[in-house]
């Protein structure tokens, strides 16, 4: 039996696990941490248990489909619920709107709300859904490395829409020819985060994220975010995928150029191929550092990062609910600081996940846990330590005024991730969420690849490289790999 080593069991390294053992690979998964999920795990703070890292679900098929690829019923491992209002949000001004999951009712809303014509939401969500048809199958199903991709006809007829898909104008200008109401642009806008980009460089490409939500819907896993990489974790253990939790891999050793497996302290391991799951910056300056590192591609600017405040709150608040956006006065200087100067914002737009509202065992009775987020620059140097305290009190106040509330007293439970502690808990460069940013219209395409161009039997898998970071794109990587492998 061909045998398979995985370095990093985040969501994209489990995946790929399951698919090389479907292949018919024996499978080992060596893994730094003493859990698998890497960002996509969980924490318990006093009474409260919250989601570490990725909040929001899209696409559940993708993670079915690995159930299906392995002969098992998805019921019996994970199931979710149907979001019908996707996202509540909150202006400065008072303005508070319901993103319902429906298109037409999202737009109504919009209409009552705003006074903008409804048939204009739903023009921009055509146009959303017209750049996923356009990219999809070049930019994110297939390897953008190998020359079969460009000979496959349906890449051929997509490349011939490329026309389509707004790639000359930003986010930004594009959203603002849709819409008068500024209120209306930022909410738009706002989808260049998902990436961890900049709404004001990134091409207007990025606005097929609304399709994904409005026209394929969002989730929520019963059991919280977690429960994707358990379910995933316990199927790859059932698939008889070897997981060496608590683990770090210090090399992949190569002879020949080809990767013959992995060195762990003093311990060799050997295996036919070699998948890194791990930030591909830590895997070649770290893992490969003999090897010719593909400095253009490292180089590359990486993604924003974030501050969370996991806290637990002693009320509960009916106008809040499982999503919540409270936004800055202004959006355009706030990314300005994330992206210009390196700092953050004193009116941040603010994030609130929270996930007792669908899982009400994650907070004690009348109680809350309150995932509070905003979007910062990833590890420049820094002083966080004076950074960080001066956003949350600007949070607090912030929330304490847009909510009606004192907050600070409700406060009965706090933890902190921040840039630094992404990076010394998942080894992400610079504690970048997303590996490189998309702020360039080029920046598929100055991904790593899936592949070594030099290094024979050595694959790339996770949110650093093609296809890109998020859960779903990590998860399309792994298909990636899996096809590329040879068969077991
Ligand atoms: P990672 O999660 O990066 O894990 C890599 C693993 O490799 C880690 O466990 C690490 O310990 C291990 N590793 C590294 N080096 C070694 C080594 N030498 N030896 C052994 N193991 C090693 N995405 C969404 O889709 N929706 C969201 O709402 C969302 N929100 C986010 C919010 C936050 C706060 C964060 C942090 C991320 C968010 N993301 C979101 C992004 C998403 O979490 C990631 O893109 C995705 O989980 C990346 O998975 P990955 O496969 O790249 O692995």
């Amino acid at each position: 039996m061909p045998t398979a080593i995985i370095v990093g069991a985040g969501i994209g390294g489990i995946a790929t696990s399951i698919r090389l053992a479907a292949k018919g690979y024996q499978v080992q998964v060596f893994e730094a941490n003493d859990y698998p999920g890497g960002k996509l795990s969980e924490i318990q703070v006093g009474d409260y248990r919250f989601d570490a890292g990725p909040s929001l679900f899209t696409l559940p098929d993708q993670v079915e489909e690995l159930f299906h690829l392995a002969g098992k019923n998805t019921r019996d491992y994970f199931a979710y619920d149907v979001l019908d209002v996707i996202t509540h949000y909150f202006w400065p001004d008072g303005l508070r709107m319901k993103a319902f999951a429906e298109p037409e009712k999202f737009a109504r809303e919009i209409q009552d709300q705003t006074g903008e014509p409804a048939a204009q939401v739903l023009k921009l969500l055509a146009k959303s859904r017209e750049i996923h048809e356009v990219t999809n199958h070049v930019f994110l199903e297939k390897s953008l490395h190998k020359l079969a991709t460009y000979l496959d006809r349906d890449t051929i007829r997509s490349i011939f829409q490329l026309h389509k898909i707004d790639a000359f104008r930003t986010m930004h200008q594009a959203n603002a020819s849709y819409f008068r109401d500024p209120r209306l642009v930022q909410l738009f806008d706002r989808y260049a985060t998902y990436n961890g980009s900049d709404p004001y460089q990134a091409p207007g490409t990025l606005n097929v994220i609304p399709h994904l939500e409005y026209h394929l819907g969002a989730y929520f896993p019963k059991g919280g975010m977690y429960q994707i990489t358990q379910s995933l974790y316990r199927l790859a253990c059932d698939l008889g995928v070897e997981y060496h939790l608590g683990q770090p891999v210090d090399q992949i050793l190569v002879e020949n150029g080809r990767a013959q497996g992995i060195r762990v302290g003093e311990d060799k391991v050997a295996a036919d191929l070699v998948v890194s799951n791990a930030d591909v910056v830590p895997t070649y300056r770290r893992l490969l550092p003999d090897q010719a590192a593909p400095e253009r591609t490292l180089k590359q600017p990486r993604s924003s990062s974030a501050l969370i405040f996991y806290w637990g709150i002693k009320r509960e608040f009916p106008e809040l609910d499982l999503h919540n956006i409270l936004f800055g006065a202004n959006y355009q200087e706030e990314f300005d600081f994330i992206w210009q100067r390196k700092r953050i914002h004193h009116d941040p737009t603010v994030y609130i996940n929270i996930t007792s509202k669908y899982n009400p065992g994650d907070a004690p009775a009348g109680c809350e846990n309150w995932f509070t987020m905003i979007n910062v620059p990833h590890d420049d140097g820094q002083d966080w330590d004076r950074l960080i305290p001066e956003a949350r009190q600007n949070i607090i106040t912030k929330v304490s005024q847009m909510l009606d509330v004192d907050l600070e007293p409700l406060i009965e439970a706090e933890a902190i991730l921040e840039p630094r502690t992404i990076q010394s808990k998942t080894s992400s460069y610079l504690g970048a969420l997303y590996g490189s940013s998309s702020n360039n219209k080029f920046a598929a395409f100055l991904r790593h690849p899936n592949f070594s161009r030099k290094i024979d039997n050595l694959y790339f898998c996770g949110g650093s490289v093609h296809p890109g970071g998020g859960i779903p794109l990590s998860l399309l990587g792994a298909r990636i790999v899996g096809d590329l492998v040879p068969e077991g």
